[in-house]
Protein backbone atom coordinates (compact mmCIF):
# COMPACT_ATOMS: atom_id res chain seq x y z
CA UNK A 1 0.00 0.00 0.00
CA UNK A 2 1.35 3.33 -0.75
CA UNK A 3 1.55 5.94 2.23
CA UNK A 4 -0.97 7.71 1.06
CA UNK A 5 -3.25 5.35 0.90
CA UNK A 6 -2.34 4.01 4.29
CA UNK A 7 -2.89 7.72 5.40
CA UNK A 8 -6.12 7.61 3.73
CA UNK A 9 -7.29 4.06 5.16
CA UNK A 10 -6.79 4.91 8.63
CA UNK A 11 -8.48 8.18 8.17
CA UNK A 12 -11.10 6.20 7.07
CA UNK A 13 -10.83 3.71 9.52
CA UNK A 14 -10.14 5.92 12.90
CA UNK A 15 -13.54 8.35 11.34
CA UNK A 16 -15.84 5.25 11.10
CA UNK A 17 -15.01 3.63 14.54
CA UNK A 18 -17.44 3.79 17.68
CA UNK A 19 -14.57 3.22 20.63
CA UNK A 20 -11.12 3.33 19.98
CA UNK A 21 -7.99 2.84 22.36
CA UNK A 22 -4.86 4.18 22.34
CA UNK A 23 -2.13 2.19 23.18
CA UNK A 24 1.35 2.55 24.04
CA UNK A 25 4.48 0.22 24.51
CA UNK A 26 5.17 -0.89 28.03
CA UNK A 27 7.42 1.12 30.72
CA UNK A 28 6.00 4.21 28.55
CA UNK A 29 8.60 6.82 27.55
CA UNK A 30 7.69 10.69 27.02
CA UNK A 31 7.24 9.71 23.34
CA UNK A 32 4.98 7.06 24.12
CA UNK A 33 2.89 8.39 26.28
CA UNK A 34 2.46 11.86 24.94
CA UNK A 35 1.65 11.18 21.71
CA UNK A 36 -0.99 8.73 22.33
CA UNK A 37 -2.30 11.85 24.97
CA UNK A 38 -1.75 14.03 21.95
CA UNK A 39 -3.99 11.47 19.60
CA UNK A 40 -6.26 11.23 22.82
CA UNK A 41 -6.97 14.85 22.99
CA UNK A 42 -6.80 15.35 18.79
CA UNK A 43 -9.84 11.95 18.83
CA UNK A 44 -11.65 13.40 21.11
CA UNK A 45 -11.75 16.91 19.55
CA UNK A 46 -13.43 15.21 16.94
CA UNK A 47 -16.47 14.05 18.64
CA UNK A 48 -14.70 10.58 18.96
CA UNK A 49 -15.11 8.28 22.12
CA UNK A 50 -11.24 7.17 23.20
CA UNK A 51 -9.47 5.73 25.77
CA UNK A 52 -5.72 6.04 26.30
CA UNK A 53 -3.91 2.73 27.73
CA UNK A 54 -0.50 1.67 29.14
CA UNK A 55 -0.27 -1.52 30.07
CA UNK A 56 2.64 -0.85 32.73
CA UNK A 57 2.21 -0.07 36.11
CA UNK A 58 3.46 2.15 37.82
CA UNK A 59 3.23 4.81 35.46
CA UNK A 60 6.48 7.37 35.71
CA UNK A 61 5.12 10.18 38.04
CA UNK A 62 7.89 12.67 37.01
CA UNK A 63 5.20 12.97 33.72
CA UNK A 64 2.20 13.65 35.15
CA UNK A 65 2.32 16.89 33.95
CA UNK A 66 1.25 15.79 30.34
CA UNK A 67 -2.54 17.04 29.91
CA UNK A 68 -4.88 14.35 30.32
CA UNK A 69 -2.18 11.95 32.33
CA UNK A 70 -4.74 10.86 34.79
CA UNK A 71 -6.85 9.56 32.84
CA UNK A 72 -4.34 6.69 31.25
CA UNK A 73 -5.60 3.65 31.75
CA UNK A 74 -4.26 -0.04 32.44
CA UNK A 75 -6.70 -2.30 30.44
CA UNK A 76 -8.29 -1.74 26.62
CA UNK A 77 -11.97 -1.23 27.05
CA UNK A 78 -13.24 -4.77 25.65
CA UNK A 79 -15.52 -2.89 23.82
CA UNK A 80 -12.91 -1.09 21.57
CA UNK A 81 -13.70 -1.76 17.74
CA UNK A 82 -10.60 0.33 17.37
CA UNK A 83 -6.70 -0.12 18.64
CA UNK A 84 -4.42 2.40 17.76
CA UNK A 85 -0.79 1.81 18.82
CA UNK A 86 1.88 4.36 19.08
CA UNK A 87 5.68 4.58 19.61
CA UNK A 88 5.51 0.65 19.86
CA UNK A 89 7.61 -1.45 17.57
CA UNK A 90 6.35 -5.07 18.17
CA UNK A 91 2.42 -6.09 19.33
CA UNK A 92 4.04 -8.06 22.33
CA UNK A 93 5.56 -4.73 23.72
CA UNK A 94 1.90 -3.41 24.08
CA UNK A 95 1.73 -5.81 26.71
CA UNK A 96 -1.79 -6.26 25.43
CA UNK A 97 -4.21 -8.97 24.03
CA UNK A 98 -6.05 -8.80 20.58
CA UNK A 99 -9.46 -7.64 21.16
CA UNK A 100 -11.77 -9.77 19.06
CA UNK A 101 -13.11 -8.11 15.81
CA UNK A 102 -11.23 -4.43 16.08
CA UNK A 103 -8.60 -3.56 13.96
CA UNK A 104 -5.10 -2.25 14.82
CA UNK A 105 -3.17 0.83 13.18
CA UNK A 106 0.31 0.98 14.36
CA UNK A 107 1.78 4.37 14.72
CA UNK A 108 5.41 4.43 14.85
CA UNK A 109 9.01 5.55 13.72
CA UNK A 110 11.07 2.77 14.49
CA UNK A 111 12.92 1.07 11.78
CA UNK A 112 12.78 -2.51 13.61
CA UNK A 113 8.79 -2.27 13.37
CA UNK A 114 7.67 -5.55 12.85
CA UNK A 115 4.65 -3.77 10.69
CA UNK A 116 1.67 -5.60 13.03
CA UNK A 117 -1.06 -3.61 12.29
CA UNK A 118 -3.92 -4.06 9.81
CA UNK A 119 -3.10 -0.32 9.00
CA UNK A 120 0.88 -0.19 9.44
CA UNK A 121 1.88 4.00 9.93
CA UNK A 122 5.91 3.84 10.34
CA UNK A 123 8.49 6.68 9.27
CA UNK A 124 11.58 5.94 10.76
CA UNK A 125 12.97 9.17 9.43
CA UNK A 126 10.78 10.44 11.85
CA UNK A 127 12.60 11.87 15.30
CA UNK A 128 9.40 10.65 17.36
CA UNK A 129 6.15 9.16 17.04
CA UNK A 130 4.35 12.60 18.21
CA UNK A 131 5.06 13.72 14.18
CA UNK A 132 3.71 10.45 12.77
CA UNK A 133 0.44 11.05 14.74
CA UNK A 134 0.78 14.75 13.81
CA UNK A 135 0.81 14.21 10.19
CA UNK A 136 -2.20 11.85 9.75
CA UNK A 137 -4.14 13.79 11.58
CA UNK A 138 -3.05 17.17 9.66
CA UNK A 139 -3.67 14.63 6.48
CA UNK A 140 -7.19 14.10 7.77
CA UNK A 141 -7.98 18.07 8.92
CA UNK A 142 -8.59 16.69 12.55
CA UNK A 143 -8.10 20.38 14.53
CA UNK A 144 -4.77 19.36 17.30
CA UNK A 145 -5.80 20.95 20.53
CA UNK A 146 -3.82 23.06 22.92
CA UNK A 147 -3.37 19.92 25.48
CA UNK A 148 -2.65 17.70 22.15
CA UNK A 149 -0.18 20.02 21.23
CA UNK A 150 1.67 19.99 24.41
CA UNK A 151 1.96 16.34 24.32
CA UNK A 152 2.89 16.20 21.13
CA UNK A 153 6.20 18.48 21.86
CA UNK A 154 7.07 17.40 25.42
CA UNK A 155 7.48 13.62 23.42
CA UNK A 156 9.33 15.57 20.79
CA UNK A 157 11.65 16.92 22.91
CA UNK A 158 12.09 13.54 24.75
CA UNK A 159 12.95 11.55 21.94
CA UNK A 160 15.06 14.18 20.06
CA UNK A 161 17.00 15.03 23.08
CA UNK A 162 15.83 18.43 23.28
CA UNK A 163 16.72 19.20 19.79
CA UNK A 164 20.40 17.46 20.12
CA UNK A 165 19.68 14.06 18.29
CA UNK A 166 20.70 12.83 14.92
CA UNK A 167 18.00 13.34 12.68
CA UNK A 168 16.98 16.89 13.96
CA UNK A 169 16.74 19.00 10.55
CA UNK A 170 14.49 21.82 9.45
CA UNK A 171 11.97 19.59 9.02
CA UNK A 172 11.82 18.73 12.71
CA UNK A 173 11.94 22.36 13.56
CA UNK A 174 9.02 23.37 11.40
CA UNK A 175 7.25 20.87 13.27
CA UNK A 176 7.78 22.16 16.82
CA UNK A 177 6.84 25.88 15.05
CA UNK A 178 3.42 24.44 14.44
CA UNK A 179 3.33 23.08 18.18
CA UNK A 180 4.31 26.41 19.72
CA UNK A 181 1.51 27.68 17.59
CA UNK A 182 -1.10 25.46 18.18
CA UNK A 183 -0.14 26.26 22.14
CA UNK A 184 2.62 24.46 23.05
CA UNK A 185 4.89 26.51 25.89
CA UNK A 186 8.82 25.57 25.03
CA UNK A 187 10.12 26.84 28.46
CA UNK A 188 7.39 24.92 30.34
CA UNK A 189 7.73 21.72 28.88
CA UNK A 190 11.30 21.60 28.50
CA UNK A 191 11.47 22.63 32.51
CA UNK A 192 8.79 19.90 33.10
CA UNK A 193 10.78 17.39 31.70
CA UNK A 194 14.09 17.96 33.01
CA UNK A 195 13.41 20.10 36.59
CA UNK A 196 10.07 18.07 37.94
CA UNK A 197 12.14 14.43 39.55
CA UNK A 198 11.14 13.09 42.53
CA UNK A 199 14.24 12.94 45.42
CA UNK A 200 14.35 9.04 44.79
CA UNK A 201 15.78 9.02 41.86
CA UNK A 202 18.75 11.77 42.89
CA UNK A 203 18.89 9.21 45.53
CA UNK A 204 19.19 6.30 42.87
CA UNK A 205 22.16 7.80 40.88
CA UNK A 206 25.08 8.05 43.04
CA UNK A 207 24.48 3.99 43.36
CA UNK A 208 23.96 3.54 39.95
CA UNK A 209 27.12 5.81 39.02
CA UNK A 210 29.35 4.10 41.47
CA UNK A 211 28.89 0.74 39.09
CA UNK A 212 30.29 2.14 36.29
CA UNK A 213 32.68 0.15 34.35
CA UNK A 214 34.85 1.18 31.01
CA UNK A 215 35.82 -1.55 28.19
CA UNK A 216 36.81 -1.90 25.23
CA UNK A 217 40.17 0.54 25.64
CA UNK A 218 37.17 3.21 27.11
CA UNK A 219 34.99 3.09 23.79
CA UNK A 220 31.91 1.52 25.47
CA UNK A 221 30.58 1.83 29.13
CA UNK A 222 28.41 -0.30 31.26
CA UNK A 223 26.13 1.00 34.34
CA UNK A 224 24.34 -1.62 36.60
CA UNK A 225 20.61 -0.85 38.25
CA UNK A 226 19.59 -4.07 41.01
CA UNK A 227 16.00 -4.52 43.10
CA UNK A 228 18.77 -3.68 45.95
CA UNK A 229 19.40 -0.32 44.70
CA UNK A 230 15.34 0.64 43.74
CA UNK A 231 14.46 -0.60 47.17
CA UNK A 232 16.93 1.70 49.48
CA UNK A 233 16.77 4.73 47.49
CA UNK A 234 12.77 4.08 47.37
CA UNK A 235 12.88 4.19 43.33
CA UNK A 236 10.41 3.06 40.69
CA UNK A 237 11.93 1.01 37.46
CA UNK A 238 11.20 3.54 35.15
CA UNK A 239 13.20 6.61 37.30
CA UNK A 240 16.11 5.18 35.84
CA UNK A 241 14.94 5.76 32.24
CA UNK A 242 17.70 8.28 31.15
CA UNK A 243 20.57 7.34 33.41
CA UNK A 244 22.15 5.16 30.54
CA UNK A 245 23.37 8.61 29.04
CA UNK A 246 25.88 8.84 31.66
CA UNK A 247 27.43 6.03 30.55
CA UNK A 248 27.41 7.33 27.05
CA UNK A 249 28.49 11.01 27.80
CA UNK A 250 32.28 10.05 28.68
CA UNK A 251 34.54 11.63 25.85
CA UNK A 252 35.84 8.34 24.94
CA UNK A 253 32.57 6.62 24.94
CA UNK A 254 31.04 5.57 21.60
CA UNK A 255 28.76 2.80 23.24
CA UNK A 256 26.73 3.26 26.92
CA UNK A 257 24.56 0.29 28.01
CA UNK A 258 22.49 -0.36 31.36
CA UNK A 259 21.31 -3.29 32.60
CA UNK A 260 18.59 -3.46 34.99
CA UNK A 261 17.33 -6.08 37.27
CA UNK A 262 13.72 -6.15 36.85
CA UNK A 263 11.19 -7.20 39.53
CA UNK A 264 10.49 -10.69 37.84
CA UNK A 265 14.52 -11.37 38.13
CA UNK A 266 14.97 -10.90 33.93
CA UNK A 267 17.42 -7.90 33.04
CA UNK A 268 16.48 -4.79 30.82
CA UNK A 269 18.90 -3.69 28.87
CA UNK A 270 19.37 -0.01 27.27
CA UNK A 271 21.82 0.71 24.52
CA UNK A 272 23.33 4.35 23.06
CA UNK A 273 25.66 5.16 20.83
CA UNK A 274 26.77 8.02 19.97
CA UNK A 275 27.95 8.46 16.31
CA UNK A 276 28.84 4.67 14.86
CA UNK A 277 27.92 2.02 16.25
CA UNK A 278 24.33 0.58 15.35
CA UNK A 279 22.98 -0.23 18.48
CA UNK A 280 19.67 -1.25 16.92
CA UNK A 281 21.35 -4.10 15.15
CA UNK A 282 22.23 -5.93 18.72
CA UNK A 283 19.08 -4.91 20.88
CA UNK A 284 17.48 -6.67 17.23
CA UNK A 285 19.92 -9.86 17.25
CA UNK A 286 18.50 -10.42 21.41
CA UNK A 287 15.24 -10.24 20.68
CA UNK A 288 14.83 -6.53 21.13
CA UNK A 289 14.55 -3.52 18.70
CA UNK A 290 14.93 0.38 18.29
CA UNK A 291 16.75 2.85 16.58
CA UNK A 292 20.73 3.59 15.53
CA UNK A 293 21.55 5.51 18.43
CA UNK A 294 19.04 3.93 21.06
CA UNK A 295 17.42 0.64 21.77
CA UNK A 296 16.92 -2.07 23.86
CA UNK A 297 16.19 -5.77 25.09
CA UNK A 298 15.05 -8.07 27.56
CA UNK A 299 16.89 -11.06 28.97
CA UNK A 300 15.48 -14.08 30.38
CA UNK A 301 17.79 -16.72 29.78
CA UNK A 302 21.33 -15.64 31.10
CA UNK A 303 23.29 -14.36 34.14
CA UNK A 304 24.69 -10.67 34.14
CA UNK A 305 28.30 -11.46 33.32
CA UNK A 306 26.92 -14.44 31.02
CA UNK A 307 25.05 -11.62 29.41
CA UNK A 308 27.28 -8.65 29.63
CA UNK A 309 30.41 -10.79 27.83
CA UNK A 310 27.85 -12.09 24.89
CA UNK A 311 27.02 -8.17 25.05
CA UNK A 312 30.31 -6.77 24.75
CA UNK A 313 31.39 -9.02 22.00
CA UNK A 314 28.97 -7.46 19.84
CA UNK A 315 29.69 -4.17 21.22
CA UNK A 316 33.34 -4.93 20.07
CA UNK A 317 31.89 -5.98 16.17
CA UNK A 318 30.15 -2.86 16.05
CA UNK A 319 33.31 -0.76 16.76
CA UNK A 320 35.09 -2.65 13.98
P1 LIG B 1 15.09 2.22 26.31
O1 LIG B 1 16.50 1.80 26.40
O2 LIG B 1 14.89 3.66 26.63
O3 LIG B 1 14.15 1.31 27.01
O4 LIG B 1 14.70 2.06 24.79
C1 LIG B 1 15.41 2.65 23.74
C2 LIG B 1 14.70 2.37 22.44
O5 LIG B 1 14.67 0.97 22.20
C3 LIG B 1 13.24 2.80 22.43
O6 LIG B 1 12.96 3.27 21.14
C4 LIG B 1 12.48 1.54 22.75
O7 LIG B 1 11.20 1.55 22.19
C5 LIG B 1 13.36 0.46 22.14
N1 LIG B 1 13.29 -0.75 22.97
C6 LIG B 1 13.70 -0.89 24.24
N2 LIG B 1 13.48 -2.14 24.70
C7 LIG B 1 12.92 -2.83 23.67
C8 LIG B 1 12.45 -4.18 23.51
O8 LIG B 1 12.51 -5.02 24.42
N3 LIG B 1 11.92 -4.49 22.29
C9 LIG B 1 11.84 -3.58 21.27
N4 LIG B 1 11.29 -3.98 20.10
N5 LIG B 1 12.27 -2.32 21.39
C10 LIG B 1 12.80 -1.94 22.57
MN1 LIG C 1 9.79 7.15 20.22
Amino acid sequence: MKRDERYAEAKALIESSRHISVVGHLNPDADALGTALGMWWTLRGIGKRVDTVMASRPLPQNLSFLPGFEKIRERVNPKSDLLVSVDCGSFDRLGIERVEGAKLINIDHHRSNTGYGDIDIVEPAFASASEVAFRLAEYAGWPVPKEGAVNFYAALLSDTGFFGYEGVDGRVFDFAKRLLELGADAEWTARMLRENQPLSKLRLLPKVLSTLQLYLQGRAAGLDVTQRMLKESGATVNETDDMVNYARSLATVEVGFLIREESDGSLKVSLRSKSRADVGRIAIAFGGGGHIRAAGFTCRDMERNMLKERLLKMIEEELQ
